[in-house]
């Protein structure tokens, strides 16, 4: 069989390769720790640096097609590999997606309609950028963040840079809160030849700036503005040429969808599909990026829930278990981290009418 090579080896990862072995393929993961949740699940792991030029080319040598489960790959060290190994989603749509500016102006170019933003360098920057963004706002560093980190906010009465600084003191978005109804993504997966199919968005709630719930289908309000989302996610794929599963977060709104940040990549709001759907993003990724014909992405339920379990959270998998509804996925993290994802548990309906599950 094929092997398919994954940059970054967490959960993602881990259910990505899950979904390769059912087709027959073995993953090999290329990431920095010497054990981790997808390499445990994996046929091969290289535990190297994402900059080590050496391994990442005897890596290549050894897979047939290379993928990402971790948008923050450093893009430049690719270039070493990609005459080596074709390399999906391209290189491209991951240097965008690690650059909070460059994504909200690709999108925004496109015709995405995003907050109000600004960017700062540096902290003399900072009180232009508040002039666009208005206040309250959100300061975001540009690079490396994800779940909330590397955030501060600004509420009426703050000094924006001591939050600009709390917010790590480096180049970044700022920009302006948005009144939402609700969250909702459009997740996507795109074939070589083009083809595209979209899962049913899932209304997304955030705890402390990480996703606590996904629920399908969502609210009336968010299904009225998926259309219009979608068709923007369509765009972005198809400028990109991108090949497997990407993601656009958006925040509903009165005057319709915003559009918050994108992930090159399979994303959490959609691990319910492993249950919920017909074929699951992981496996349509991979579909994808092997080239062969994507699966099915309509609700294989009629309503589906999916709850993540941080830190201490995954320590309820015996009650978890104790209840036979429940999908219970843990990751293999052997640390419980406040504010780590160590596992999620889906709960699907079968029933018509039947409320929320
Ligand atoms: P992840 O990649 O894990 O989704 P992140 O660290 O990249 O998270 P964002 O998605 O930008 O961060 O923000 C996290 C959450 O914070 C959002 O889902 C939303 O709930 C809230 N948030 C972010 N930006 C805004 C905004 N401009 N207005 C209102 N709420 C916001
Ligand atoms: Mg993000
Ligand atoms: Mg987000």
């Amino acid at each position: 069989g094929s092997t398919i090579g994954i940059m970054g080896g967490g959960q993602l990862g881990r259910m990505l390769s899950l979904a390769a072995a059912q087709l027959g393929y073995r993953c090999h993961i290329f990431a920095p720790e010497a054990t981790s949740p997808g390499g445990e699940v994996s046929a091969a792991t290289t535990s190297a640096d994402f900059t080590d030029l050496a391994a990442l080319s005897a890596f290549a040598e050894a897979c047939d097609v290379v993928t990402y489960e971790f948008e923050n790959v450093p893009v430049a060290p690719l270039a070493a590999i990609a005459d080596k190994v074709p390399l999906r989603p391209s290189p491209k749509a991951l240097e965008i997606a690690q650059s909070r500016i460059d994504e909200k102006r690709f999108v925004s170019d496109l015709g995405g309609r995003a907050a109000p933003y600004g960017f700062a360098e540096t902290e003399g920057d900072v009180a232009a950028a508040i002039a666009v963004s208005g206040i309250p706002a959100i300061i975001k560093s540009n690079r490396m963040g994800y779940d909330g980190k590397g955030q501060a906010r600004v509420m009426p009465g703050d000094d924006p840079v001591a939050r600009w600084h709390e917010a790590g003191g480096v180049p970044a978005i700022i920009e302006g809160f948005v009144e939402f109804d609700a969250e909702f993504s459009v997740i996507l997966a795109r074939g070589p030849d083009g083809d595209i199919r979209f899962w049913d968005s899932a209304q997304n709630e955030h705890v402390a700036g990480i996703l606590d719930l996904s629920r399908v289908p969502a609210s009336a309000a968010i299904t009225a503005q998926v259309p219009a989302a979608r068709a923007l996610a369509a765009k972005v794929a198809q400028a990109l040429d991108y090949v497997g599963v990407l993601t656009l977060e958006f925040f509903a709104t009165k005057d319709g969808p915003v559009f918050n940040e994108m992930a090159p990549r399979v994303h959490n709001s959609g691990h319910w599909t492993i249950e919920g759907a017909f074929t699951s993003q992981f496996e349509n990724h991979i579909r994808a990026i092997c080239g062969l014909p994507l699966g099915e992405t309509a609700l294989a339920c009629h309503s589906a829930q999916m709850r993540n379990l941080i830190g201490e959270d995954a320590h309820q998998w015996p009650e978890l278990l104790g209840d036979p509804a429940n999908h219970l996925h843990l990751y293999g993290k052997h640390r419980a981290v406040p504010g780590r994802k160590m596992g999620h548990v889906t709960r699907i309906s079968l029933e018509p009418g039947a409320s929320q599950p």
